[in-house]
């Protein structure tokens, strides 16, 4: 090809879907919240509860390419995040990367231990719940009987999973 055709060449048209091609959400599949059938149907469980869809923003709508971007059930992306944080996930900030993989990490190991804790190590649920509370020795009356509250919670959920 000739040097100056090359140079001036435009780009071959993007044939991946355009930024602004909308689709329903396929997170909360076009409600704009997450609902308990949702976080069946993604199986997450054990790490959101219903509420706002973060996917989306509560549109109901996302551009096509968000799905290359981040995974429908990306365990990280919820509305614990701010906006910021987001939008650098998205954006496929590095560091936002690594604390989305460090996050998913711990979440991995936490549930992996309570799972040994209770099914090979035969520990109830409230020796368990001692266990995490130890950490939480500096908390109020209040927040430690809430943080206590969670814990049970959750670990009953892990609990129940391999009945
Ligand atoms: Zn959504």
């Amino acid at each position: 090809m000739n040097f100056f055709k090359r140079l001036f060449t435009k780009s071959e048209p993007d044939t991946q879907p355009r930024a602004g091609t909308l689709i329903k959400c396929p997170r909360c599949l076009g409600k704009g919240h997450v609902d308990k059938e949702d976080i069946r149907r993604l199986e997450q469980e054990l790490s959101w509860n219903p509420g706002r869809c973060v996917y989306c923003n509560g549109f109901g709508k996302v551009e096509a390419d968000m799905i290359s971007k981040v995974a429908v059930n990306e365990e990280y992306f919820t509305t614990a995040l701010t906006q910021k944080e987001r939008l650098k996930v998205i954006a496929g900030d590095p560091k936002a990367l690594d604390r989305m993989q460090k996050h998913n990490e711990r979440r991995a190991t936490f549930i992996a231990d309570i799972t040994r804790m209770y099914f090979m190590e035969n520990m109830e649920v409230e020796d368990i719940v001692e266990v995490y509370l130890q950490q939480d020795k500096g908390l109020s009356p209040t927040a430690y009987q809430q943080r206590k509250e969670e814990l049970t919670d959750y670990i009953r959920k892990v609990a129940s999973r391999k009945k």
